[in-house]
């Protein structure tokens, strides 16, 4: 993607063009109305990194649309795929079904869903909503093949079926015999899918083998019979049936993630397969990298990382929305949210670029674009962003400690911290907040994010500290007007540290043995500032030997 330049109108100096980010660039590189679809093979649990492509496809409808030009969201459920992950069934159902359409079996939880696919692509498309992600139509291939739309596109492939194994022995460098068709016909009489083999198109019926050994992960039942492979009763294979998506629905832009946009792999088959068999260009392809868990690709068949819906329950909306957003689709995303700080500089992260919407002064590079990432990381695709950006938001750090300090009234110590009442938008965010601080204790938080402020004055701690460290506490006491906010605190303990030529871990050594007897802790400030003040400054001096414990 290249960078969008306008066109300067009248001469004279090039106005100054703030940087955009990617899906502002990749909006204004388009004209006319677009159609941007995803769509999704729902074969078992869907884990958070799935939730990139739905995020971005958000993005760019957003995108899209703050340029004015009209946009559909389209997402997909490719349910007549074969079921090929035995662990996923009940033993009682495995001979039954493995080879079957997912949309074909039944709901192994038996939870109300019609199908094994409806079961597992609800759970995940529930998540949608919640995270702002609204597409205007879901389809189900299920669905689309009764209707007779896919007819005209099965019919195609079976008249150009050498023009598709050339396609795949060109460009995939698949060899698929000479009898091969490029169509998966429902057994009549087993009803699985993955286990057909179709030969003989005679313009109207395929010759169609069920067999017992087509693959190894299926059994056949060894029907053999002539079949109309339309109305429902049969697939294209899942190149072709991407790209007869893209002319069915006029798609124009349709992102998909690194591992199909290999070389040789299924976007440049169904790129190919659109042009030269159902004669249309392929949409714009945004290929995306992976969600990483702790330095892996978190894979749905292999089990590993946390499911989509488990994630969301810890981490608020719009800060999953931040985590998708923030890396530009080409980055990889390194997600390690155990036992690391990972979750609160997410909420870091997002009131940085808050602040800075908001025209204040932030510490650390901003990213390109970091209006519209702040923006395109609200829920709200109508929010006043502007009220958004100035609204005030609790450290997440600070909410961290606060929840864990026994009678501590959080809202009042915010309003004070603030100077004013919350508006209800800002209580909103402090229960959320409040929320999200408990649930990444209790699932994800680092032993040294767990406080336990000791109610006496920690003697063996503090013996262990040299006469430098006891004055810094003393010095950290003197102040007529000691730091209400975390921010104040952490800027003291570091320029106390700074006059006294005390390097900051012994600094922050004395701070934790002082209030924690211990030799760590989380950021000391937000420590600092969650306690009581009086109790805070007797400490110190009481620590420095100023006063006796
Ligand atoms: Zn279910
Ligand atoms: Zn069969």
């Amino acid at each position: 993607m290249t960078r969008h330049v306008p066109s300067e109108v009248g001469g004279g100096a090039p106005r100054p063009h703030p940087p955009e980010d990617w899906a502002d660039d990749l909006a204004a590189s388009v004209s006319g109305p677009q159609v941007v679809n995803d769509s999704k093979t729902p074969s078992g649990t869907v884990h958070v990194g799935s939730l990139r492509g739905p995020v971005i496809l958000d993005v760019i409808a957003r995108a899209l649309r703050a340029r004015g030009l009209e946009t559909t969201y389209l997402y997909g459920v490719d349910d007549m795929d074969p079921m090929d992950a035995q662990a996923l069934l009940t033993p009682d159902a495995v001979d039954r079904y493995m080879g079957a359409p997912l949309a074909h079996i039944p709901d192994q939880v038996e939870d109300g869903h019609a199908s094994y696919a409806r079961h597992h692509a609800k759970v995940f498309i529930d998540l949608f909503d919640g995270l702002g992600i609204r597409p205007d139509r879901y389809y189900w291939m299920s669905d689309i093949y009764p209707t007779g739309e896919m007819d005209g596109f099965i019919r195609t492939a079976l008249d150009k079926a050498a023009a598709v194994r050339d396609i795949y022995r060109r460009v995939a460098n698949v060899q698929h015999p000479d009898a091969w068709l490029p169509v998966s016909v429902v057994c009549p009489n087993c009803g699985k899918i993955g286990t057909t083999f179709a030969t003989d198109w005679d313009g109207e019926t395929v010759d169609v083998e069920c067999r017992l050994d087509l693959v190894t992960w299926a059994k056949g039942c060894g029907f053999h019979g002539r079949i109309a492979p339309f109305g429902g009763r049969a697939k294209l294979p899942w190149n072709l049936e991407w790209a007869a998506q893209w002319s069915l629905f006029g798609v124009t832009i349709e992102p998909c993630g690194k591992d199909l946009a290999t070389a040789g792999g299924s976007r440049d088959r169904s790129d190919a397969i659109a042009r030269e068999i159902f004669e249309h260009e392929p949409p714009l392809n945004v290929p995306y990298e992976f969600l990483n868990i702790g330095g892996k690709k978190m894979s749905t068949s292999k089990g590993t990382g946390p499911a989509a819906h488990a994630i969301v329950d810890v981490i608020p909306s719009e800060q999953v929305r931040l985590l998708f957003l923030r890396p530009r689709p080409n980055h990889a995303i390194e997600f390690d949210p155990e036992g690391t700080d990972q979750i609160p500089r997410l909420f870091d992260e997002f009131d940085r670029l808050a602040d800075a919407t908001a025209g204040k002064e932030v510490r650390g590079d901003l990213p390109p674009g970091y209006a519209s990432i702040f923006r395109y990381s609200l829920l709200d695709a109508d929010a006043d962003v502007a009220a958004e950006a100035t609204a005030y938001r609790p450290a997440f750090g600070h909410l961290a400690l606060l929840v864990q300090i026994p009678n501590v009234d959080i809202r009042a110590r915010m309003e004070a911290e603030k100077g004013s009442e919350l508006t209800a938008r800002e209580e909103a965010i402090l229960e959320e907040r409040v929320r999200a601080a408990r649930a990444w204790l209790a699932a994800y938080a680092p032993e040294r994010a767990v406080v336990s402020v000791r109610h006496e004055l920690p003697v063996e701690a503090i013996a262990d500290l040299d006469d430098d460290q006891r004055r810094y506490l003393g010095r950290l006491a003197e102040t007529d007007a000691p730091p209400t906010s975390g921010e104040g605190w952490q800027d003291r303990i570091f320029s106390v540290a700074g006059e006294q030529g005390l390097p900051n871990g012994s600094a922050f050594a004395a701070l934790y043995a002082a209030f924690l007897g211990r030799a760590n802790g989380p950021r000391a400030g937000w420590l600092l500032a969650s306690l009581d003040r009086g109790f805070v400054l007797d400490r110190l001096r009481a620590a420095a030997g100023q006063v006796p414990a």
